[in-house]
């Protein structure tokens, strides 16, 4: 029979979930290096400039120096070309701090030797960082180098004016020369402190850099590794579900060659017989002896509309879905036995009943085929050969679940037959069924979830109980 191995559904993790968060762990990670490329980047482009503004402001002070002994209006020129340097930074940075950035900014960050290319990543870096704590250090010592740069440019200017107007000393000289190796002192120490703070920052990105990678390369694996194993858990389930469903197949295609084979053999016997039973009624001439075989062809062609009856009973279980409705127990029964009353002998059969439930929540077609079978059942192996022929009919509730009871004090059931009646056409008697009568309940018990249970005893009886399980346990 059919393999009712229901696999639990399992309870996998939603997998576009894990798709996601490698989605967004790969954009993520993408952004987090390319604003890490460009802000170290833009690093490197302030400490090259710095090397600039600080070979600028050396060359500019010896010039000054060399224009200070030799009085050579030459190198008063080239002090002046020089200085322009840290004072093109000067001008870049005061006004990228007031205004932001603008064509001011950048001409004087190309004044400031700084290379055309390295002057977006310069000002992106100075506009978005300027309060984050390396770059706010380094602006700091920035500004303090620019006015030590204003201050050599005040001692220039001294200097010019004194060589101009003849009055320049030795003391003068050697005043100059003081302040001159004073600021360039303190400039030194300037550019270095501003070179190791961005340094220290550029360490720091570097650090960060290196673990959001490995954070989020780890993220991306495990996601995969947890989807792969997810879909291959997937995929073996579905393998077991498709066998199940083969092995269940290979079952409904062998039940099915037996049917039309057992289906045709029996739709014709009857016709078989009733054909013989023409020709030989054709030829009689008593009355009497006609009217016995017209008794028979009516028996023969029972026979096939109850047969019929059974395979559409049996297409309508295995074809049409489950309906919970309220049925009433009671209307069930009295049709079944409505329709049952034209069987040899059931009218001289009593039938009690007992219903204890009568509405209940459960599948009426189903319902409606087991009962009518059983019955039927109860009626065709009904002993004429006893007093009295009882059936009864009870229905109850038994822990909580809903049975059916049909009892009968009929021929009963040998014991080498019970464990064969439930299957596809048994019979004991071919001439009172198809065989298919309790291989259909048995099939319409499957399908509500409910149990069937029988008891005979040979020349005593027979007793069929049905548990009907509640709606919500189907
Ligand atoms: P059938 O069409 O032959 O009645 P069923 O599948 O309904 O086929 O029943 C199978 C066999 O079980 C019957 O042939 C009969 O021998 C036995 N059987 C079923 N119900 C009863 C009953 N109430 N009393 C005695 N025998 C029964």
């Amino acid at each position: 029979m059919f393999k009712f191995k229901a696999f639990k559904k399992l309870r996998f993790p939603n997998v576009f979930i894990l798709l996601l968060i490698v989605f967004f762990s790969c954009a993520l990670l993408i952004c987090i290096n390319f604003f890490t490329i460009k802000t170290l980047s833009a690093n490197r482009a302030y400490i090259n400039g710095e090397s600039h503004y600080s070979k600028g402001q050396k060359d500019a002070s010896r010039h000054l120096i060399t224009y200070l002994y030799t009085q050579d209006p030459n190198q008063w020129k080239l002090y002046l070309e020089e200085l322009k340097v840290p004072q093109g930074d000067g001008t870049a940075r005061m006004t990228l701090l007031k205004v932001g950035d603008n064509e001011v900014a950048r001409k004087a960050l190309l004044v400031g030797r700084n290379h055309p290319e390295d002057l977006d990543d310069l000002v992106w870096l100075f506009v978005n960082f300027k309060k984050v704590s390396f770059l706010a250090k380094a602006i700091h010592e920035w500004e303090q180098g620019d006015k030590l740069i204003f201050k050599l440019f005040i001692i220039g200017q001294q200097i010019d004016a004194k060589i101009k107007h003849k009055i320049l000393t030795v003391t003068d000289q050697q005043n100059f020369l003081h302040e001159i190796s004073v600021i360039s002192d303190k400039l030194t120490i300037n550019e270095r402190n501003f070179s190791n703070t961005l340094g220290e920052g550029t360490r720091k990105i570097k650090d960060l850099l290196v673990f959001t990678n490995v954070l989020f390369t780890l993220i991306i694996v495990c996601s995969v590794c947890l989807y792969y194993s997810i879909m291959v858990k997937r995929l073996i389930v579905s393998k077991k579900e498709i066998e199940v469903k083969n092995e269940n197949l290979v079952l409904v295609n062998h039940e099915l060659d037996r049917f039309v084979y057992s289906a045709s053999h029996d739709l014709r016997s009857p016709i078989t017989s009733l054909k013989g039973l023409i020709e030989i009624t054709q030829s009689e001439e008593n009355v009497c002896q006609i009217r016995e075989y017209l008794k028979l062809m009516y028996t023969s062609l029972a026979r096939q509309d109850q047969f019929i009856s059974d395979i559409i009973d049996y297409s309508k279980n295995k074809r049409k879905q489950i309906i919970m409705e309220p049925v009433s127990l009671r209307e069930l029964f009295d049709e079944a036995i409505a329709q049952l009353m034209h069987f040899e002998n059931a009218n001289q059969i009593a039938i009690t009943k007992e219903l204890l439930v009568d509405e209940i929540e459960s599948d009426s077609l189903r319902l409606k085929i087991i009962i009518s079978n059983l019955l039927s059942n109860a009626i065709k192996y009904a002993d004429n050969s006893k007093q009295e022929m009882i059936i009864s009919i009870k229905t109850y509730i038994v822990d909580g679940l809903n049975k059916i009871e049909i009892s009968d004090n009929g021929i009963g059931i040998k014991d080498e037959f019970k464990e064969h009646i439930f299957e596809m056409y048994f019979g004991t008697n071919k001439n009172k069924g198809s065989g298919l009568g309790l291989y259909i309940v048995k099939e319409a018990v499957e399908n509500i979830r409910g149990n069937i249970y029988m008891s005979s005893e040979n020349n005593i009886g027979s007793k069929f109980i049905v548990t009907i399980p509640s709606a919500n346990g189907i």
